[in-house]
């Protein structure tokens, strides 16, 4: 039997049930980055709580947590959020965002020490916590796979190594996703442990069939997200995938790591989006029971148990 790591500790992944693959519930970005877009910061307790809270009422059950530390994670502060909804499982990252995100850090820290911290983080606890993460994190800009990125990977594929723990990487604008497969592959990680975030940010079935032949996951979070195009193209895109046989290969989030897409916080669509919204659309446009099943429970149990590939 296989387990993930979550806030509370191990558990097994036949209990994790309805899962969304890629959240924020708190964020404390760079205050460079907040002065640019204050949109990132996640900052009220009790708001993301209560967000949170409602998409347990939706029927949500596991939450991947995927604030890496370069984009401000602060474990106390997912800790408060999450123990406020003590029911639902998170699980946090270890790892790296993106280039971007690491300024001056990226070539200030030596390659070494980041993996270092990385393997700390999933074998030993956060930030002086006992919190260990379950999955490692690393991303690359829009359209360019170079040095910094490569260096982001380079540590993740060294910390799986270590540790086995899944790998989510972030795509800027769903580019570079078999670049990123690619190059962890070489260094050993296997397809069916890697997951790419953000590929409905553009909707290529063929490059996305391309990318899940290699094994991998490929994560959809765009719903309810006007401005990067409307649901339909998302109900097309799941069903082709599924009907191109790859159906295995996708996982479901939303990636709501604004204020202004929470309700509480005053913004839409709301965490709950997904489970209230977008499923039972789904249904209307003839998806089965099963196939529902398949995308929020079965995948993601798959991918984060590391055993059997998908098919
Ligand atoms: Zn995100």
């Amino acid at each position: 039997m296989a387990s993930i790591e979550t806030l509370h500790g191990p558990v097994d992944t036949s209990q994790l049930g309805v899962t969304d693959y890629h959240e924020h519930l708190y964020v404390e970005p760079p205050s460079w980055l907040h002065r640019i877009d204050p949109d990132f910061a996640l900052g009220n307790v009790e708001k993301s709580a209560e967000e949170l809270r409602s998409w347990a009422r939706a029927g949500g059950q596991t939450l991947l947590e995927l604030t890496a530390v370069d984009f401000g994670r602060n474990i106390h502060k997912i800790r408060a959020v999450a123990e406020k909804v003590p029911e639902l499982h998170v699980v946090v990252t270890a790892g790296y965002n993106r280039p971007y995100y690491m300024g001056r850090w990226l070539y200030a820290v030596s390659e070494d020490d980041m993996v270092r911290d990385t393997v700390r983080d999933l074998t030993i606890g956060i930030d002086g916590t006992r919190i260990k993460a379950g999955i490692i994190k690393a991303g690359s800009e829009y359209n360019n796979f170079g040095e910094g990125a490569r260096k982001l990977f380079r540590v993740a594929a060294r910390a799986y190594a270590e540790t086995g723990a899944p790998i989510i990487t972030h795509t800027s604008g769903g580019t570079m996703g078999f670049e990123q497969v690619g190059f962890l592959l070489e260094r050993n990680v296997p397809a069916h442990h890697i997951a790419l975030s953000h590929m409905d940010r553009t909707i290529d079935p063929g490059e996305h069939q391309r990318i899940a032949a290699l094994g991998a996951y490929l994560g959809y979070d765009c719903f309810g997200k006007a401005k990067y195009g409307p649901d339909s193209a998302l109900v097309a895109l799941l069903r082709g995938m599924i009907e191109a046989g790859y159906g295995q290969h996708l996982l479901i989030g939303n990636d709501l790591g604004r204020p202004s897409y929470w309700r509480s916080y005053g913004g839409g669509p709301g965490l709950d989006y997904v489970l209230t919204r977008f499923v039972p659309r789904l249904k209307e446009e003839g998806f089965t029971q099963t196939e529902i099943d398949l995308l929020l429970i079965e995948n993601p149990r798959r991918f984060l148990s590391r055993d059997t590939p998908p098919r």
